[in-house]
């Protein structure tokens, strides 16, 4: 991705620190905070995979779970689960040490079941006002942000931004162009 020419400030996602992005998709300061990131999202990527998988091997006729099941069926974290046990707002069976044990039934009527990776792509697309005062022409967005039509034409696509052609020109959503090039500070 070609290099930006306008000053884009960016806050920091890992320390915080403002810091000029080098390119749209900038979102760290540095090669060390991007490989803090990375490692986060590997580290949580693994974690959503661990409980998929004990989800996957809770029998459904079952109603006595284990907390850790709990936290694989409904994503609430094992801490939240235990306070909720301790306060008696959950109901529970204790079988021993480390066995506690509560009704699915009745987590079911206080939590929504933990969202699938496959149910995430689900979610309502965005309606845009394309009347011509919201939006830019391509050659507007080229003088804006420096850039020349084909890296428009790259971002449009890449960022699925919807565009609308009348006569002779092209529309995009200003809030989406803008959006990109905001600064965070
Ligand atoms: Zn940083």
């Amino acid at each position: 991705m070609a290099t930006l020419k306008v000053e884009i400030k960016r806050k920091c996602a890992i320390c915080g620190n403002v810091f000029l992005a080098k390119f749209l998709d900038s979102r760290y300061c540095s090669p060390k905070c991007q490989k803090i990131a990375s490692a986060r999202k590997k580290a949580e990527e693994r974690r959503l995979q661990r409980l998929d998988e004990l989800k996957q091997r809770i029998p459904d006729a079952r109603d006595y779970i284990s907390i850790a099941e709990a936290e694989a069926l409904f994503g609430v974290s094992k801490k939240t689960l235990h306070r909720l046990v301790r306060k008696g707002e959950i109901q529970s069976i204790n079988l021993g040490t480390r066995l506690t044990r509560i009704s699915k039934t009745e987590l079911l009527g206080k939590f929504p079941l933990r969202e699938e990776p496959i149910n995430r792509q689900y979610a309502l697309p965005k309606l845009y006002n394309m009347e011509p005062e919201n939006c830019y022409t391509i050659g507007e967005i080229c003088q804006k942000y420096k850039i020349n039509d084909s890296s428009v034409w790259a971002q449009v696509r890449k960022y699925g931004i919807p565009s609308r052609q009348i006569g002779n020109y092209v529309y995009v959503p200003k809030e989406e162009f803008d959006k990109l090039y905001k600064s965070d500070v």
